[in-house]
């Protein structure tokens, strides 16, 4: 099985970062910019690619998980880089060695699913909501199927 470099220099090569031109296109694009109030550059697409590229530790960075996964950064480079892949990929990595803090679990399953801040967003958007509608979104797109299948059973 192959160790945790070369699984980052995998995923790195497969998302494609060595062909960025700089040109912030995704962060143009990127969904980050308007949602969260701390948004900054460490954060968007570009400043995790440039952090990749340079050798740091990017896995480990609290950055990775403020992404959607949402794949606007990717559909804008000229290049073909994929912001989308290159966070999927990390977080992946990271949470084959246990759960980080920044990561929520379903409530059904108990799998990993939306990271921290991204749910604190949505719900955030939904805060007058009532309870049985935010709890609902906490469940894995699985759990939620599953639930749609026994209320129309
Ligand atoms: S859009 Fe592509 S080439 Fe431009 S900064 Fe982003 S990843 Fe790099
Ligand atoms: S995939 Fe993540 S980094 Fe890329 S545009 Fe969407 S939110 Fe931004």
């Amino acid at each position: 099985m192959a160790g945790r470099d070369e699984r980052i220099r995998r995923i790195e090569k497969e998302s494609g970062i060595d062909r960025c031109v700089e040109c912030g296109r995704c962060t143009a694009v990127c969904p980050m910019v308007e949602m969260y109030v701390n948004f900054s550059i460490a954060m968007s697409p570009r400043g995790i690619i440039k952090k990749a590229l340079t050798g740091e530790a990017v896995a480990a960075d609290r950055n990775l998980w403020y992404c959607t996964e949402c794949n606007a950064g990717t559909d804008a480079c000229p290049q073909g880089v994929s912001c989308r892949d290159l966070v999927r990929g990390l977080r992946r990595l990271v949470l084959d060695a246990g759960k980080p803090e920044e990561m929520n679990v379903c409530p059904g399953c108990g799998g990993p699913f939306l990271a921290v801040p991204v749910e604190d967003f949505v719900l955030g958007r939904l805060k007058d909501e009532p309870p049985n509608v935010k709890n609902w979104l906490k469940l894995c797109p699985a759990c939620r199927r599953e639930g749609y299948l026994r209320r129309n059973a």
